[in-house]
């Protein structure tokens, strides 16, 4: 019988192994006896090797033009809408997350992509008028170097294409590192890339732990920019990192995100869109509704509905077109996630209202399958109300009136979404204005965004940047100001000018 398939980093156009000549597996949480593939567990030596290839590269695609950058992207773009249904598939199987929405993160790198591969033809700087005569002004964008990118398992391939595609299109060049438990989401995407006319060089993927090979990439004088995306504990680690050197580091980190209802709020729309931002991925997004704030009027009788839908849900394996739940995507995170149940549990006041354990049991000892989860009357103070959870969980959480209800959603260290249920215009106008986050939403829950307007968060999800539109050009390029003098003498601004 054929074993697994053994894939390689890719370092100036080539599959290599790694110099260790050590591997590891990458398993289906949804059943580990799957191994989905065999992955090369780098060192510092890979990374060295990958930043030389990307440095040299650097020296000729910064000078592409970024028209013909963004033909190629378009080219990746159109061969990722070829390829979708293989790359969703594999996706499932690596990461756990149902099929139609793996089918999504697979959407957003094309959507990402496309949508860089325009900016190639739209990298706008401005003309500004001298104080001086004879004089010309403007603005231009530079890029930025070797740029590296840290990522997360819970959308493989989105938030990737989030941090390349705008990375490539301002001309410079890339060094990925997968989070250990997808690498196969990264591999294909970078395949696909070389496949349709990357130059080599210009994309490098190294696969290993964040230590081995994380910490090497961040810590390199070479490299230009960090792009991470991941927890906030390691988001700071990296950010003290970088500071020594100045280095250009964009992180986007943790959530804690709330969904506010309102006595006047259309309840059955409220219970879709808690059911879908808290339980959609299995609750693994930096964005999940992991907080829902109901006024005291309709606490009840939302509560009763959706625990009853929550209770409906179908968990098990994602390539299962029935199935709306899959499994937490390893057995550590498994395990932490059981961990906050049995916390939730033990906290002074909060009630479970359905879940709180692993499902166990036939198919589902094969996988690490956690059930969904409701905490009642949770309040300020409470470690499931405070503390990122990353799983199945969420919280009903009591309000007043809408005052509380804002004071409640902006008593959380991070920032990143946020959203409203309320048939009241003057309301859901207050609530924009009110929250602090840096994503928000009426009448929806807090996932859902889309690729051509900003995204990260305040507080301890960011550190003010923000991925996707234009404003990643921001992240991956820097400003020059440039003064061209026609006069044919010399001409000194703030004193010639008078
Ligand atoms: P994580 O443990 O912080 O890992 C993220 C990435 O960092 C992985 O590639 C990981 O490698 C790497 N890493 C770990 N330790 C490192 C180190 N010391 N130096 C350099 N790199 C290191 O986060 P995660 O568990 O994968 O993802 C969950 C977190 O991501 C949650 O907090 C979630 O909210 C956040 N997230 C945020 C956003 C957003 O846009 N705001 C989006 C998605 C997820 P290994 O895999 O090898 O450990």
């Amino acid at each position: 019988m054929r074993g697994p398939k053994a894939y390689k980093n890719f370092i100036k156009g080539e599959w290599v192994k790694s110099r260790t000549n050590k591997t590891f597996e990458d398993i289906n949480p949804a059943n580990t006896d799957d191994v989905v593939g065999i992955f090369q567990q780098s060192d510092q030596r890979d990374v060295n090797d990958a930043l030389n290839a990307a440095a040299e590269a650097y020296k000729k695609w910064r000078l592409v033009p970024a028209p013909k950058r963004g033909e190629i992207l378009y080219r990746v773009a159109q061969r990722i809408v070829k390829d979708k249904e293989r790359l969703s598939r594999d996706m499932t199987r690596e990461m756990g997350k149902v099929l139609v929405e793996t089918r999504g993160d697979v959407q957003e790198a094309i959507d990402m992509t496309f949508y860089m591969a325009g900016e190639g033809r739209r990298q706008f700087g401005q003309t500004i008028p001298s104080e001086l005569p004879e004089k010309y002004a403007m603005t231009m964008r530079q890029p930025l170097g070797v740029c590296v990118m840290i990522t997360p398992w819970n959308f493989p391939m989105a938030i990737p294409s989030w941090k390349m595609m705008p990375a490539l299109i301002m001309g410079n060049t890339v060094v990925v590192k997968p989070a250990t438990d997808t690498p196969l989401s990264v591999f294909n995407l970078v395949q696909i890339m070389h496949e349709e006319g990357i130059p080599a060089g210009v994309v490098n993927m190294v696969t290993g732990s964040g230590g081995a090979v994380g910490m090497p990439l961040i810590n390199d004088k070479r490299v230009g920019c960090i792009s991470f995306t991941g927890s906030t504990e390691i988001g700071r680690k990296i950010s003290e990192a970088c500071a020594p050197e100045f280095k250009h580091c964009h992180l986007e980190m943790g959530g804690k995100n709330c969904i506010m209802i309102m006595d006047d709020a259309n309840i059955d729309l409220a219970v879709d869109g808690a059911l879908w931002g808290a339980f959609g991925t299995t609750g693994q997004r930096c964005t999940a509704s992991s907080r829902i704030i109901i006024h005291k009027k309709v606490y009840n009788k939302f509560a009763a509905k959706f625990v009853e839908r929550v209770k409906s849900l179908k968990v098990g394996d994602g390539l299962d077109p029935s199935i709306q739940m899959g499994p937490a995507v390893s057995e550590s995170q498994m395990n932490s996630v059981l961990d906050y149940m049995r916390i939730g549990k033990e906290e002074d006041g909060a009630k479970l209202l359905c879940g709180g354990g692993r499902f166990t049991g036939g198919k589902y000892n094969k996988g690490w399958f956690t059930m969904p989860t409701v905490f009642g009357d949770v309040r300020p103070g409470m470690r499931i109300f405070h503390e990122e959870i990353f799983g199945s969980v969420t919280d009903l959480i009591p309000a007043k009136d809408y005052d509380e209800a804002i004071e409640l959603a902006n008593n959380c260290a991070y920032g990143l979404s946020a959203s409203i249920y309320t048939q009241d215009i003057n309301l859901a106008f207050r609530a924009m204005r009110d929250v602090y986050t840096g994503i928000f939403y009426v009448n929806a829950p807090t996932i859902g965004a889309e690729t051509h307007l900003p995204f990260g968060g305040t507080k301890h999800t960011g550190n003010g940047h923000r991925e996707a539109c234009v404003q990643a050009l921001e992240v991956f390029s820097e400003w020059k100001s440039v003064y061209v003098d026609f006069s044919g003498t010399i001409q000194r601004a703030q004193i010639d000018n008078i």
